[in-house]
């Protein structure tokens, strides 16, 4: 951890909400990132705006005894349904997952999600610290190169076919429930649909969840975002978001099922 980020998260709260979330319920998030938003992404969609600091080096951000801190603070737990790790950034880059994961199990009687935008599941020790959760969420905007740097904008160093790979490793060793989440900023063609059924029939996951934003995007970072997706408000940098309607998803949700038989979940469709 650099001295500015230390500095920074000494006033730091590592643990926030519960926050409400269609897939999961009364949400309680851990965020291993910490004040700096942090990822291997910078997606168009994002709800923390620009990235800050985009890389795909892990590093300790945010020390497992501080969140350990914070989670003893916690007294409402019959508030909360599930525990998720998400946050500031993304939470495979914190190099004590593991060590969070350990640690959240011990103290919460919750189920623990993780979820991941997918770029690191070629790393066994991401794989292997993920076990640790017993819902991971993975992201896959993308099927294609063009795609993926039109939606997510990785790093230089990331492309499609590591992440594929990486999904699909992870999902022969993990024996948790795994998700794919997917967010539609418009209507696919038809090469496209194809493909992602085709990845999607390999991969057998035990849902996935389509979504496509549905408010504007606040362009500067803000921490609340890491829970709710914040207003607008006349004051911010904003910008619109390309989205489909909620019809157009649930069609694409019922084409997706009727070919691989699983479960498909949007907000509409809940
Ligand atoms: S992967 Fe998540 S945290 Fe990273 S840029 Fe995309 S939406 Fe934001």
């Amino acid at each position: 951890m650099n001295a500015i980020q230390s500095l920074s998260n000494q006033s730091f709260d590592s643990v926030y909400g519960p926050v409400k979330s269609w897939r999961y319920g009364k949400s309680l998030g851990i965020d291993p990132i910490g004040m700096v938003s942090t990822c291997s992404f910078n997606c168009v969609y994002c709800q923390l705006g620009n990235i800050q600091k985009h890389t795909h080096q892990r590093q300790i951000f945010v020390p497992t005894d501080h969140i350990l801190c914070d989670l003893q603070a916690i007294t409402n737990w019959e508030d909360i349904d599930v525990v998720t790790l998400s946050g500031s950034g993304e939470p495979t880059l914190a190099l004590n997952l593991a060590e969070i994961l350990a640690c959240v199990k011990t103290i919460t009687q919750r189920p623990i999600i993780v979820l991941t935008n997918s770029t690191l599941l070629g790393d066994y020790k991401v794989r292997s610290a993920l076990k640790l959760a017993d819902i991971v969420a993975v992201k896959l905007d993308a099927i294609s190169a063009k795609q993926l740097q039109r939606v997510n904008q990785p790093v230089a160093t990331i492309d499609l076919p590591e992440i594929l790979t990486g999904i699909e490793e992870f999902r022969q060793e993990y024996q948790g429930h795994l998700a794919v989440q997917t967010m539609v900023l418009s209507l696919w063609k038809p090469d496209i649909l194809q493909d992602y059924i085709q990845f999607i029939q390999r991969l057998l996951p035990d849902e996935i969840q389509l979504n496509t934003p549905s408010r504007p995007r606040v362009l500067v970072r803000q921490l609340d975002a890491r829970g709710n997706h914040i207003e607008a408000s006349s004051n911010d940098a904003y910008q619109q978001l390309r989205c489909v309607s909620s019809e157009d998803l649930c069609v694409l949700a019922q084409q997706i099922y009727n070919v691989t038989k699983i479960p498909v979940r949007c907000p509409s469709r809940n």
